[in-house]
């Protein structure tokens, strides 16, 4: 039996199978049915979007024996001839082996005659901007008076490089990447269809992977296929692509926040071992910054099927400053990889520098007896930096600054403190749910980042005969639509060792206790405590007097 490669086997055969790129859908189904079709098309695009696909579909439209429309039969003789890739009047030229003036005589020289066997030739031209200036004057001349026989489909990926009189005689179609849940639909849609089982997780690796190219995807699949003997798992795809998978991704920032150099310096051996490849390490990484940094700026931000589930959290324990500084650090630690002595010492020179650069753990009997006194509850050592304090942490060689700002955004805390909310869930909690228990019991599930969105808005209401209600407010309804509400189903049932249902109900914003409402309040407070803090530290009190210095009072963050 003959193995046929995913992508040819699913190439699409109708439009109505084509993934993505509806707009373009859209111009030619409407053309071919109104019989209203320009005649030369420009399909501009990065590779693998399907622009030789939609070509072929299209020359089947025009050539069909049953007749010109968008939904050709695909069972006459011409239909099965583009379908093979052997139809006679379509012509498919790749115009970066063909650039030369003569090539493209030739091939336009035929253009005058008549199809051989269908309606229209259809001349597909792929990488039209490598033809030479003589050939597109060629082409020129022939795109200024058409037979009425032939329709011309160009494809690039760079239209810029083509003369303004060619793409003034085109009808122009930017081709999207497709993005991931069109892929990653994709290809669920397949393996359910060839009864192949995979994770979820794997296919979303691998949609990522792909970078918007449904090609690079199936190959990536076929591949994974192969590796997994049929089974489709993550593990395999991570190995095989030397990407690490979003658990190893969030304990390395993990233990960035909790600056713990022997578990980042035991992470980066593992890497090692594993043979990943510590450039996309630092890409992942800096995505991962740039997902935290766009959640601290935009907190009601929806967070996706591909977000790390401790997304919010990471955004909350990390300040912005800090997540703004390690982004540039593994930028800059990226771009100098290929200059350290080999990949894993740039890499962990990369994350000691992050390191130094977030306050190392304070030993709790060094604070200052005022200072503590000051925070009875939170005895979180507040230390400030300033912008000059970073460079020179001592106030004995006080600059020529004429206006220093004091901005404190960094306080640590090792120490034992009750405030926090413990990131580990309690292993034992009662089997049952109740008013008393809901936040605490939310708090410690995991969840994904959608179900943990829905479960931390929500507030308990009653849970009887295996019924849990809750309630949301109406701003916040649309968090519960069905798939979160599936996870959150799941985890609760397990948790609760029993099946569950859940039932939602709107409320009034603020009516009863959610998890969210009790961190904004508990916020507040951190505040509040954070500047008295500031206001009681002898430190910045130097600082104000060594540099004439004052606290900006939006900067003040506590830390958690
Ligand atoms: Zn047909």
């Amino acid at each position: 039996m003959s193995y046929l490669v995913l992508a040819r086997k699913w190439r699409p055969n109708c439009f109505a199978d084509v993934v993505g790129q509806e707009h373009v859908l859209k111009a030619l189904i409407n053309g071919l049915d109104q019989d209203r079709l320009h005649h030369a098309f420009l399909f501009s695009g990065t590779r693998g979007v399907g622009k030789t696909t939609l070509a072929r579909i299209f020359a089947k439209s025009l050539n069909c024996e049953q007749g010109v429309s968008s939904t050709p039969c695909g069972k006459c003789q011409s239909c099965l001839e583009v379908d093979a890739g052997r139809f006679v009047d379509l012509i498919e030229v790749d115009a970066a082996s063909r650039t030369k003036v003569d090539d493209t005589r030739e091939l336009l020289d035929n253009v005058q005659y008549a199809p051989s066997r269908g309606r229209y030739k259809v001349y597909l031209i792929d990488e039209v901007h490598m033809l030479s200036t003589s050939s597109f004057n060629a082409l020129l001349k022939t795109l200024e008076e058409p037979p009425p026989h032939v329709k011309f489909l160009f494809a690039t990926t760079d239209p810029q490089k083509l003369p303004v009189t060619i793409l003034s005689r085109c009808l122009q179609f930017n081709l999207r990447r497709l993005d991931i849940s069109q892929i990653s639909g994709h290809l669920c849609h397949i393996l359910q269809t060839d009864n192949i089982a995979y994770e979820e997780d794997a296919i979303l690796a691998i949609a990522k992977a792909a970078d918007g190219s449904m090609r690079d995807a199936l190959s990536l699949l076929d591949q994974a296929i192969s590796h997994g003997a049929g089974h489709v798992s993550y593990a395999d795809i991570t190995g095989m692509l030397g990407t690490v998978s979003q658990q190893q991704l969030d304990d390395l920032v993990t233990a960035l926040i909790e600056h713990n150099t022997a578990d980042i310096l035991a992470q980066s051996s593992r890497f090692a071992e594993q043979g990943r490849d510590f450039v996309a390490l630092l890409d992942d990484l800096m995505l991962l910054l740039q997902r935290i940094a766009t959640v601290q700026m935009v907190p009601e931000l929806l967070l996706t099927e591909t977000d790390s589930p401790l997304l919010t959290h990471f955004a909350q324990q990390l300040s912005p400053d800090m997540t703004q500084l390690f982004y540039q650090i593994a930028l800059h630690g990226k771009r100098d990889l290929p200059y350290a002595a080999d990949p894993r010492s740039g890499f962990e020179m990369t994350l000691l520098r992050m390191l130094s650069f977030q306050l190392a753990p304070v030993d709790v009997t060094a604070i200052d007896a005022p200072l503590a006194a000051a925070s009875p509850s939170k005895p979180d050592n507040v230390t400030s930096t300033t912008s000059s304090a970073k460079k020179a942490p001592t106030t004995s060689a006080p600059e020529p600054v004429s206006a220093p700002i004091v901005n404190p955004t960094k306080t640590t805390d090792t120490v034992q403190t009750d405030s926090p909310k413990p990131i580990e869930p309690p292993q034992e909690l009662g089997s049952t749910l109740t008013h008393d228990n809901w936040l605490d019991t939310i708090n410690g599930l995991k969840l994904t980042a959608l179900a943990r969105q829905l479960a931390d808005n929500s507030a308990f209401v009653q849970f009887e005969q295996g019924k849990i209600t809750l309630s949301i407010s109406p701003e916040l309804a649309h968090l519960a639509s069905p798939k979160p509400i599936e996870r959150l189903t799941a985890v609760l049932s397990k948790h609760l060792n029993q099946d569950v249902k859940l039932q939602f109900q709107e409320n009034a914003a603020g009516e009863s206790a959610t998890l969210a409402t009790e961190r904004a309040e508990q916020a507040v407070i951190d505040q509040e405590q954070a500047k008295q803090a500031i206001a009681n530290d002898p430190a910045v009190e130097a600082l104000k007097n060594a540099f004439d210095a004052r606290v900006i009072d939006n900067t003040i963050k506590p830390v958690k």
